[in-house]
């Protein structure tokens, strides 16, 4: 199964990408979590990634390709991969249907997990974090035992300061944008399909796989 997934922020895609790959047993192959690992490796593409991060940019289409196209010579690609956080343009979704190329591979599907603006502003607006061991929490989902106290360690909750309302909006506005012209392009393959991402993880996880397994 060769997978993508997609959503806004907030919406649970990480712990939908986590279920997916344990249920089919193919790695999660995250653009992100690739950078950070170069970033701290400081290998040769570590510092290009660095230098782009520092200037405020998003890495860039041709050094994201060849870090994708690299990671999917591994041997654990070949069952599958579920991709999160690329393509993240259309430009990456076209280089993309290159590389698939000349691997002889096809995406099966592109999970597009979507819910509503009130939901994700919830979702996103009431997490916490402890700034000492990291853990997260959220002030109605899944509290900690003393409001604003962390249960591992015991230090103070704070809210992340991309996590209010105001940036919060915005941040989506920005990925509505610019995921628009992916999605309209996977559409057109007729490989795209849109989840609701409301109720439970477990939920949201049986809906998907259901309708993989409908379709397949
Ligand atoms: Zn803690």
């Amino acid at each position: 199964m060769r997978l993508i997934v997609m959503g806004p922020p907030g919406v649970g895609k990480g712990s939908l990408a986590s279920n997916l790959t344990k249920h089919y047993n193919i790695p999660h192959i995250s653009t992100g979590a690739m950078f950070r690992e170069e970033i701290q490796k400081a290998s040769p593409v570590g510092k290009l990634v660095q230098a782009q991060i520092n200037a405020g940019k998003f890495v860039n289409d041709s050094l994201t390709n060849d870090i994708v196209r690299e990671r999917l010579l591994a041997k654990d690609v070949k069952n599958g991969f579920l991709l999160d956080g690329y393509p993240r343009n259309l430009r990456q979704a076209e280089d993309f249907e290159h590389i698939l190329m000349q691997y002889g591979w096809k995406v099966d599907f592109v999970i597009y997990l979507d819910s509503n603006e009130n939901i994700l502003l919830k979702r996103i607006t009431g997490r916490r974090v402890c700034k000492k061991c990291g853990e997260t929490y959220h002030i109605e989902n899944h509290k900690p035992q003393v409001d604003g106290i962390c249960d591992k360690c015991g230090s103070p909750l704070v809210q992340r300061e991309d996590d209010t309302v105001e940036i919060t909006k915005r941040r989506l506005v920005i990925y509505h944008e610019q995921t628009q012209p992916i999605i309209d392009f996977y559409k057109a393959r007729k490989n795209f399909l849109c989840i609701d991402g409301n109720g439970t993880i477990e939920e949201v996880t049986e809906r998907v796989i259901n309708k993989l397994e409908g379709i397949k």
